[in-house]
């Protein structure tokens, strides 16, 4: 199949159209709008075949995510998404393998209004580079730097539940269904929040999304901000999937340091804690209080009782 044709089925597949963009695929360049008085919000994430998905994931769940995951930086910016662009890089010009992983990533594109306006087609192993745009008021983007001493920290969704995916992917009798399919749509299929991420303008000091893992990312906020955190393991939410299905050990290293949940992690100030309850009760998002803003710079887990957790090669272990 020729290059152009390749294109073209993409094209067709992502026609989102938003009158907001002068010229999409096509030409040699996309050219859009931006309203006045909004600023571009700019993210790009690779996934590359045998790293990021494994090699018998379906087509239509890898082009989805790309462009989650690309949401949720959007989203952790507090920014609008608008347009995406694609880079994608082909074993083989493969009709099927090309409509199916347009397939996955107009569906999202659609959900979100994003209209997909350019990208590039190469050979070589499987990888897709999706570059977002987004739209934010001037000066309202989330940073990771603004968490002061105090703010507290919440988290979206459910944490662990990818991490605990990649292991049923591999030990199907790790989990019965239907939480194994639960726990692998998690994986394959992330949510990125952006309903939330809105609704947090001028309202989080500091905003991440979740996709290292979430001592890593709350340590990038940490760093960022000066300032270090107290969390209440006992405090992070599961869904039933990982709750029924894996020991407290193996949940907590899930948690605590598994990737890929694509949730959003968030300070606000302690006063603005029922403002943030009210403008989220509309979302239909599970949100949990996890911990607190603290002096210093350390991020610290501890449990109910007080102790402090910390993480060996084994996993999560106590001591005193
Ligand atoms: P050029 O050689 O000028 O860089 P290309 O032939 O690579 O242009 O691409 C032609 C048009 O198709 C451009 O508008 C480009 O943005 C778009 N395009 C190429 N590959 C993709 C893709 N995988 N997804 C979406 N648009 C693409
Ligand atoms: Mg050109």
């Amino acid at each position: 199949m020729a290059e152009f044709e390749l294109i073209d089925l993409i094209a067709r597949r992502c026609r989102h159209v938003r009158d907001d963009v002068r010229l999409g695929i096509g030409d040699d360049a996309a050219i859009v709008r931006v309203p006045p008085g909004f600023e571009l919000a700019i993210a790009t994430d690779t996934l590359v075949v045998g790293v990021h998905f494994p090699h018998d994931a379906r087509a239509a769940d890898i082009g989805w995510k790309a462009l989650a995951v690309n949401l949720s930086d959007l989203a952790a910016m507090g920014a609008e998404p608008a347009w995406a662009s694609l880079a994608l890089t082909l074993p083989h010009a493969s009709r099927g393998l090309v409509a199916d992983l347009a397939d996955g990533l107009g569906e999202l594109a659609e959900l979100h209004r994003v209209a997909l306006i350019g990208g590039d087609t190469t050979a070589g192993p499987l990888s897709l580079t999706v570059s977002v745009q987004g739209l934010v008021p001037e000066g309202m983007a989330l940073r990771r730097g603004g968490a002061r001493s105090g703010d507290r920290m919440f988290v979206t969704g459910t944490l662990g539940d990818a991490a605990a995916g990649l292991h049923v992917h591999s030990h199907a009798q790790a989990c019965a269904e239907p939480a194994r399919a639960d726990l692998l749509a998690r994986l394959h299929r992330p949510t990125p929040r952006v309903a939330v991420g809105l609704a947090l303008r001028g309202l989080a000091t500091a905003c991440i999304d979740v996709s290292d893992g979430l001592l890593a990312d709350l340590a990038h906020v940490a760093r960022a901000s000066g300032v270090g955190m107290r969390i209440d393991a006992d405090a992070l939410p599961a869904s039933a999937a990982l709750a029924e299905n894996f020991d407290l050990p193996t949940r907590r290293r899930w948690q605590l340091a598994g990737g890929d949940d694509y949730e959003l992690a968030f300070t606000v100030p302690a006063g603005q804690v029922e403002l943030l309850h009210a403008r989220l009760a509309e979302l239909d998002c599970r949100l949990t209080c996890i911990g607190e803003v603290v002096e210093g710079r350390e991020v610290r887990v501890h449990d109910a009782s007080g102790q402090t957790i910390t993480l060996d090669q084994q996993g999560w272990e106590h001591f005193r």
